[in-house]
């Protein structure tokens, strides 16, 4: 039979540095968990804050006008 082993689901040579932080990481794939969900939460953060914007503009705008 053959028992070979299969391939691993990731390679992680050691020393590897975290994309976002650029520190080493020896988490799953290099990349730190909390950077991770940095990562991720980026674009949400992004628009959040740009509909604060928008909805401080918006207010601004009622405020000049009256
Ligand atoms: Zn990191």
């Amino acid at each position: 039979m053959n028992s070979k082993k299969p391939n691993p689901l990731f390679i992680e040579p050691s020393g590897s540095v975290c994309p976002i932080c650029g520190k080493r990481s020896y988490s799953l794939r290099g990349i730190h968990p909390q950077c991770a969900v940095q990562q991720a939460d980026a674009p949400r953060q992004k628009l959040l804050a740009a509909e604060k914007k928008e909805k401080a503009r918006l207010h601004a705008a009622m405020v000049d006008d009256a």
